[in-house]
């Protein structure tokens, strides 16, 4: 198969998996005033109702089983969504070691494998640069 765009190395299968456990959705300052406008709250009341705490940085509550707070058979939150959840799986991180590609594809059954990292990189550039705009 011919590798053009995302379309081609990644498709959602909504499967929920990735609001479930997974050490934590990161919510950033951005993330928090919008997700807060959005329920009409304020900032401060998001963070006391929705957020735990790991080391400095605020994530999401899981429920006690285990999913997002948010998740109620799919994301409650979609058009808000955290940077985190609307930028998976072309995380930075992957620019410096494609090689997590096919690790975070074991959790994921969106993600294809063995992907030839260069253009792996070229795609999850393609990606964040297109978020970020
Ligand atoms: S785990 Fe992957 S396929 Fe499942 S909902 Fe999350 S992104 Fe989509
Ligand atoms: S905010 Fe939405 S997409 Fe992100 S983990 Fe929670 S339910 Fe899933």
């Amino acid at each position: 198969m011919l590798i053009k765009n995302s379309n081609n190395i990644f498709e959602c299968q909504q499967c929920g998996k990735c609001c479930f456990g997974f050490g934590g959705t990161y919510v950033t300052k951005k993330d928090i005033n919008k997700i807060a406008e959005y329920l009409n709250i304020t900032p401060g009341s998001f963070i006391n109702q929705f957020c735990d705490k790991s080391g400095t940085k605020n994530i999401l509550t899981q429920k006690k089983n285990g999913f997002c707070i948010f998740f109620d058979k799919n994301c409650t939150i979609h058009p808000v969504k955290p940077y985190m959840c609307k930028a998976w799986p072309f995380l930075k991180t992957i620019l410096k070691n494609p090689e997590n590609w096919d690790a975070m594809a074991n959790s994921c059954k969106g993600m294809k494998k063995q992907i030839p990292h260069k253009i792996l990189k070229q795609i999850v550039l393609m990606e964040i640069q297109k978020l970020m705009a």
